[in-house]
């Protein structure tokens, strides 16, 4: 089902709604409003993100001088410019967990820095370790409150998992995630526009969560390139026993360990990713 034309119209609505609604948040706009506005007429083209995406959007050459202007830019962050040095983006899921101040440990050692998408539910169980997370200068995700499959569920159910994860996060840290990842990858395209957030998949899966198996979770990780984002999950043992020895063979190789917005660079809202900036490929 082909729905491109009614996507215009609504856009226009979703912008009257939000200039409408300018008393209020950003992201209530957009999940209270602009959601059922776009995601009901639209029931009918949930279509999975993988048949739409293109990886990284187009962009144009990087100009001298953009990097000092994306200082200022909301949601810029420092550190490598990855179009300029090799970058990997290490993501976790599912967390936090029993594991995750160990990995956390692990991380510092390298001076690594991790994105960790977060279970809503969980947060409230361990909020020391998502301070923690924050603090030592990851990035932190929604990744639902319960791990539900957003793309089947009524948008209000699937915004409803999600609002409650970003209020478990600001309760326990003060600020809203900046990125959102949903469980099993599937998300209709009408939800991802909707989002206050980038919506962050990944380029490579360790399949961590279906060998648990270290060396194997290490042997995976020898794919990595420079602009992976790669999934993992710390609440495996073996995940977490596996992180040293990547971050030792891929520092060995030059790679800078960055969150999710430092390898993209400037991240938009309601853009989906799949992997971020790598320096230019000589041939
Ligand atoms: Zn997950």
């Amino acid at each position: 089902m082909y729905c491109g034309p009614m996507l215009r119209p609504l856009r226009i609505l979703a912008g009257w709604l939000e200039t409408m609604a300018s008393m209020v948040s950003r992201s209530t706009v957009l999940r209270f409003l602009v959601v059922p506005a776009l995601a009901l007429p639209l029931a009918g083209c949930g279509v999975p993100l993988s048949a739409h995406w293109q990886g990284l959007p187009a962009k144009a050459p990087s100009e001298p001088g953009a990097a000092a202007e994306s200082q200022d830019a909301p949601g810029a962050q420092e550190g490598p410019d990855c179009a300029e040095v090799k970058c990997v983006a290490l993501t976790f899921d599912d967390g936090p967990g029993p594991y995750t101040e160990s990995l956390l440990d692990v991380l510092d050692k390298h001076n690594a820095k991790a994105s960790f998408f977060l279970i809503g539910k969980d947060v409230a169980k361990y909020p020391d370790i998502v301070r923690e997370e924050l603090a030592s200068g990851h990035e932190i995700g929604n990744h639902t409150w319960s791990h539900q499959d957003l793309a089947k569920l009524s948008p209000a159910a699937a915004e409803r998992e999600l609002s409650k994860a970003d209020e478990a996060i600001k309760k326990a840290t003060g600020t809203a995630p900046t990125l959102m990842r949903p469980p099993y990858g599937t998300i209709t395209e009408s939800l991802t526009k909707a989002q206050p957030v980038p919506v962050v998949m990944w380029s490579d899966d360790t399949l961590d969560w279906k060998t648990r198996n270290a060396k194997k979770t290490v042997k995976a990780a020898e794919d990595i390139k420079p602009g992976s984002i790669v999934l993992m999950h710390d609440i495996h043992k073996s995940t977490i026993a596996a992180v040293p020895k990547i971050l030792e063979d891929l520092g060995a190789q030059g790679y800078h360990f960055v969150t999710v917005s430092q390898l993209i660079g400037e991240p938009k809202p309601g853009v989906g990713y799949k992997t971020g900036q790598h320096p230019p490929t000589k041939d």
